[in-house]
């Protein structure tokens, strides 16, 4: 493996840290792209990866993302992210839970962690007995907290009303096939939202379990992992993992919108280019999915009630509308307009 200075993906991250408690088997990555907007705020995603250089990929690109999403949903923080490295077996154990609590609290609050992938509201409960410096935690009597997944889903929610007005003209998702890849929290919220409005929803999941009992709930029919991408619909939606969106699956796509909740969802940035040429319309990841960073922060930083949120979250699809105008005027991908606006933001332009 190089050094992280030569590394792909390496795009001059403030600071790295790879953490190990031998006690507790604890092996983790946290990243932290930038504070230049303020602390670096991202989620920890506890995944099996095939080897460590994954884990280093994923963390680069997640934490990169988390600076293009805070700045972009206009949050005072910068972005930052860290990967648990699990077990193939992904078996979690509560002293693993503090022990990178405690790795959390040796930043002194340069780095502020929440839910991803594979961690729960229990999960940052038992990091909250170790550090002050975390959100998506449970909270009484109304006040903004809790798991940043449904506000997440109904961003992307409305992220996809707003490329189905744009791409369709249409003003509901009534009657419109909407296809999702994941059934797990944000795919879930979404799929609930959508079939509340009388989508058609198709689903698929590698979760057996998962991905029945959200069709069940939703009246969604059950497609094969490896099918979803190509199902002929009206709106592609990736809702589990990154790098999903290649040469290969661009070229098989037979939606006009591709809308979803995954972070990373282009494997490389040629594929923004790629997936544009195709005259499909994509809304830019790190946009769509800011609703439970938008949740989580304004948990962290007390700044505001639910109402604020909600208004924040909304201004998600007007976000999306700014970038895909721009992209009609310029020519340029909405991939590359939003990385742009965000560079901006974080003072790399
Ligand atoms: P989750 O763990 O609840 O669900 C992810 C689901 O994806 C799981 O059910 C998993 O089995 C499934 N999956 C994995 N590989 C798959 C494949 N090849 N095909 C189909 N399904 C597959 O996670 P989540 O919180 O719903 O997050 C989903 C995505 O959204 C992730 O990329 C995450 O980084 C991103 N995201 C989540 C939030 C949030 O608030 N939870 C916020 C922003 C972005």
């Amino acid at each position: 493996m190089n050094i992280p200075w030569g590394y792909p993906d390496f795009d001059a991250h403030e600071a790295l840290y790879f953490v190990t408690d031998e006690k507790s088997g604890l092996r983790a990555i946290i990243a932290m792209h930038s504070t230049h907007l303020g602390p670096a705020a991202g989620g920890t995603r506890f995944w099996h990866y095939a080897d460590d250089a994954d884990a280093l990929t994923d963390a680069l690109r997640l934490s990169r993302g988390m600076s293009y999403k805070n700045a972009m949903a206009g949050l005072p923080l910068g972005g930052g992210k860290a990967v648990i490295l699990a077990d193939a077996n992904r078996s979690k154990t509560p002293e693993m839970i503090a022990a990178f609590g405690r790795a959390v609290n040796d930043l002194g609050g340069k780095y502020v962690t929440a839910e991803d992938v594979g961690m729960s509201v229990a999960d940052m409960i038992g990091i909250s007995k170790q550090t002050r410096f975390v959100a998506g935690l449970p909270v009484d009597g109304g006040a903004v907290g809790g798991d940043p997944g449904p506000h997440t889903s109904l961003g992307v929610f409305l992220g996809i009303k707003a490329a189905v007005k744009r791409a369709l003209g249409k003003d509901s998702l009534q009657g419109l096939h909407i296809a999702l890849q994941g059934a797990g929290s944000v795919a879930g919220g979404v799929a609930r939202h959508a079939a509340a409005e009388g989508a058609r929803l198709t689903i698929a999941d590698v979760d057996a379990g998962r991905v029945e009992r959200l069709a069940a709930e939703t009246g969604a029919a059950i497609a094969a992992p490896d099918e979803l991408l190509s199902i002929e619909a009206d709106v592609i939606s990736p809702c589990a993992l990154g790098a999903i969106l290649t040469e290969e699956s661009i070229a098989a796509l037979k939606a006009p919108i591709v809308a979803g909740g995954a972070n990373n969802q282009l494997a490389t940035p040629q594929d923004g280019e790629r997936i544009h040429a195709r005259g499909i319309l994509y809304a830019p990841d790190y946009v769509i999915n800011g609703g439970g960073i938008i949740n989580v922060s304004t948990e962290y930083l007390g700044d505001g009630d639910y109402s604020l949120v909600r208004e924040r979250i909304e201004a998600i699809p007007v976000k999306l509308e700014t970038i895909w105008a721009e992209s009609a005027k310029s020519g340029r991908n909405p991939a590359a307009v939003a990385d742009a606006m965000a560079q901006r933001l974080i003072g790399r332009d």
